[in-house]
């Protein structure tokens, strides 16, 4: 008998056919399959996957060390330490015009994407419609499908800096439609709305009757005009499921800490699910998620500062070199169009990824209407940021003079 690696054998049976129809249907995540390349190459400039450049601020991570040494190393409350429920529940207050109750309007969860997960588990029957703007964070539709939902995608256009607007969910909109995702700045656009877009959308949700899943991770990255939360505006609470979390404006990825945040019937049906798959999010993520909240705002602040700083430099920088760049008011997202090169998002993506090392993520990552766009994070250093403009400019006059 041969004893080794699994990869050392040759299995004779088919183990596919397992593999649930909705799940082997799915495709993979764009960025993933892009980024396997990239991981292979030397001396990229990654303007890649959406993470902060920065550390997590040191006072936060001491906040865990501290926890860990107190043996704080158990299971906690479903709904998450009540500590930082009352954290959360204040730092809504202040932040976003709302309060929620932190024993039974507020579920700690691991991260945004569980918050999701949980979310379209607790509220989509099959062949439920789900709405959302797109181009779109990538784990939306495939979330939708996984639970056996519709999923109806909401154009919005770089014409109207990628904003959603009331009359394009109209025109979207399908008689059944019972759910809508908001994520106001948006993954990959940078896109928001201005505080009437946000109340025309919210009466489009009353109008139709529609719960709304709104994804706020990015409101702290607003560089101007301010952010609204449509959980804020009258009688919006009772139909809106308040996602939020840490991973961006806290530099926070790595801990896998979030939160939703809404109606006490919704939360506890979300709890349901997070309960018998999760159980709780880890102890001591919750730990440095409240010193975050409670003492992190200079830290948050000071990290936005510089994000700032470098959105102003990209988008001008693109703009110069003749890939046209709307200013997005918030994130850490620009997203260029690059159809006036001759190429595709994609082959685009692939000839600066070879011939100049840098890399973008092609739009069609995040949804059809991605087309002839391309995603650059500027969550990297400005001097990164200024080497890859060059190279960027160096292969945009490469192509224009092949033409
Ligand atoms: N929502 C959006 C719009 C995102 O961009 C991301 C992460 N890229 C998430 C949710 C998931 O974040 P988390 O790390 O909190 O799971």
């Amino acid at each position: 008998m041969k004893f080794g690696f699994v990869s050392d054998y040759n299995f004779s049976m088919d183990t596919t056919r397992y593999i649930a129809k909705h799940v082997i249907n799915l495709p993979k995540s764009g960025i993933r399959d892009f980024f396997e390349i990239v991981a292979k190459m030397k001396d990229v400039i990654s303007l890649g996957i959406g993470e902060p450049d920065f550390d997590t601020p040191w006072h936060i991570r001491e906040a865990a060390i501290y926890a860990l040494e107190k043996g704080k190393t158990h299971y906690t409350s479903n709904l998450g330490l009540i500590e930082l429920r009352r954290a959360i529940s204040k730092y809504c207050e202040k932040n976003f015009a709302v309060s929620y109750r932190p024993e039974d309007e507020i579920l700690v969860t691991v991260g945004v994407s569980e918050a999701l997960d949980v979310a379209f588990r607790a509220l989509v029957n099959p062949g439920d419609k789900v709405m959302f703007h797109q181009p779109c964070y990538v784990s939306y539709s495939p979330s939708i499908t996984l639970v056996h939902g519709e999923a109806i995608p909401v154009p919005t256009y770089a014409k109207d800096h990628f904003a959603l607007t009331a009359e394009a969910l109209r025109a979207a909109w399908q008689p059944g439609a019972k759910l809508l995702v908001l994520n106001l700045p948006c993954n990959p656009t940078g896109g928001t709305c201005d505080r009437a877009q946000v109340e025309a959308i919210a009466k489009f949700a009353v109008e139709k009757d529609l719960l709304v899943l709104s994804d706020e991770i990015y409101s702290e990255l607003t560089f101007e005009g301010g952010h609204t939360s449509i959980a804020s505006l009258p009688g919006m609470k009772e139909r809106v499921i308040f996602l939020h979390g840490f991973s961006k404006a806290f530099a926070m990825t790595g801990w896998r800490i979030g939160y939703a945040c809404g109606p006490a019937p919704l939360v506890e049906a979300m709890m349901k699910v997070h309960q018998y798959s999760m159980m709780c999010a880890a102890i001591l993520s919750q730990e440095a998620a409240i010193e975050a909240l409670v003492r992190g705002e200079d830290g948050m602040k000071a990290m936005r500062d510089q994000y700032h700083r470098r959105r102003d430099f990209i988008v001008r920088r693109f703009n110069e070199i003749g890939l046209k760049c709307h200013l997005p008011r918030g994130s850490f997202y620009a997203f260029p169009d690059v159809s006036g090169t001759g190429l595709s998002e994609k082959e685009f993506a692939v000839s600066l990824l070879e011939a100049e090392k840098v890399a973008m993520v092609p739009g069609t990552a995040f949804g059809a209407n991605g087309s002839g766009f391309c995603r650059a994070c500027f969550a990297t250093s400005y001097e990164q940021l200024i080497e890859a403009s060059n190279r960027i400019e160096r292969h945009v006059q490469f192509l224009a003079a092949k033409k």
